[in-house]
């Protein structure tokens, strides 16, 4: 049986992604879903002829003479935090790989964009602020077992999360501040890849965005890089924020198979996070429409709705028409581990091409 939603945005009312024109005239697709847009982030011409070396966009030639002080991890969400607790970071005194070092936001700044690119991409972060904003609101009523049923809907354009994850790779990787146990490591990035997911959103195929259920409940808030096999080769981004924990695929082929969950459905249009106290739904908007792949190759993992246990999930035969995802639960169970780490069940397959 194929479930049913029905998105709650009437033609006429105001577009949910927060312009103030009516949805039929701004999002709305011929299907009714939401169709993000296709956006472009490369300055404007003419191009400056410069490369500024502490850029990480300096390849383009297109550089300002002025380097700006940018959070890595975007202002418009940590402002939504009183602070920020890291662990393991480079070069950071007292830092020791256990104890969490608490920083005023406003500390989490790094020169890593030139004035002329950071104006440019700036409208990744007022997306994402958005974006996590709205979580941020639908998360209480979730995990309050006596509040009264809330549901709530966020609309978000899918590109736009890809690419504003990738500027969050992109920072971190210049600004050196990656550590694996405690140690500060090397890495690398394809620039144009980069470039590409960062101007436009465009991402190689089988790259972008994949939606984790979640089979760490409480999983804490924080991202982790994934690496190439062998290299140092950063190949994408795991982030979890309010409980909605995704990854971003920059470079596909040379991902370590294995490195995403077997559960992580490729760009799926509907996400939803529920609990006792209602539910949230994600409808991620798509250029096209929404691939609905599996990673695992035709096992999906669903919690049983309302059930207690997070354990075992229940492999489901077929495609999913809905996905249906994180589940909160604020007592954690003895087998859970507080983890940033997506926990692998099983190995997984590279991806199919997609058709
Ligand atoms: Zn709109
Ligand atoms: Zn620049």
């Amino acid at each position: 049986m194929r479930a049913k939603v029905l998105l709650p945005w009437g033609s006429g009312a105001r577009c949910p992604c927060g312009s103030d024109r009516a949805y039929r005239t701004c999002c709305r697709g011929l299907d009714g879903a939401p169709r993000a847009k296709a956006f472009d982030l490369e300055p404007k011409a003419p191009k400056t002829g410069y490369a500024h070396p502490k850029c990480y966009l300096g390849h383009t030639n297109d550089c300002a003479t002025k380097i700006s002080r940018e959070h890595v991890l975007s202002q418009s969400i940590l402002r939504q935090f009183d602070a920020v607790a890291i662990r393991n970071v480079a070069g950071l005194e007292g830092a020791d790989g256990i104890k969490d070092i608490v920083l005023p936001t406003q500390a989490a700044t790094s020169n890593i964009l030139c004035s002329r690119h950071n104006s440019s991409l700036s409208s990744l972060d007022d997306f994402a602020g958005k974006f996590f904003s709205s979580l941020h609101k639908a998360i209480p009523p979730i995990r309050q077992s006596n509040a009264t049923a809330a549901r709530a809907w966020a609309y978000a354009d899918g590109p736009k999360l890809e690419a504003w994850a990738i500027k969050i790779l992109a920072g971190t990787h210049a600004s050196g501040n990656i550590t694996v146990r405690g140690q500060p490591i090397e890495t690398a990035i394809d620039k144009e890849k980069a470039k590409a997911a960062l101007y436009q959103g465009e991402f190689e195929p089988g790259a972008g965005l994949y939606i984790h259920a979640s089979n760490v409940p409480n999983e804490m808030d924080g991202v982790q890089w994934y690496l190439h096999r062998t290299g140092p080769l950063l190949c994408g981004i795991h982030i979890c924020m309010q409980g909605f924990s995704f990854s971003v695929v920059l470079d596909a082929a040379n991902l370590e198979p294995g490195a995403l969950p077997p559960n992580a459905t490729y760009r799926p249009s509907l996400h939803q996070l529920y609990g006792v106290g209602g539910d949230a739904w994600i409808v991620l908007g798509w250029r096209h429409k929404a691939e609905m792949r599996l990673y695992s190759r035709g096992q999906i993992f669903t919690p049983p709705t309302g059930s207690e246990s997070m354990w075992p999930y229940k492999p489901l035969k077929g495609p999913p028409e809905l996905d249906i995802r994180t589940k909160f639960n604020d007592q954690l169970t003895p087998r859970a581990e507080r983890s940033i780490a997506p926990v692998s069940m099983t190995r997984v397959t590279p991806p199919d091409p997609p058709h």
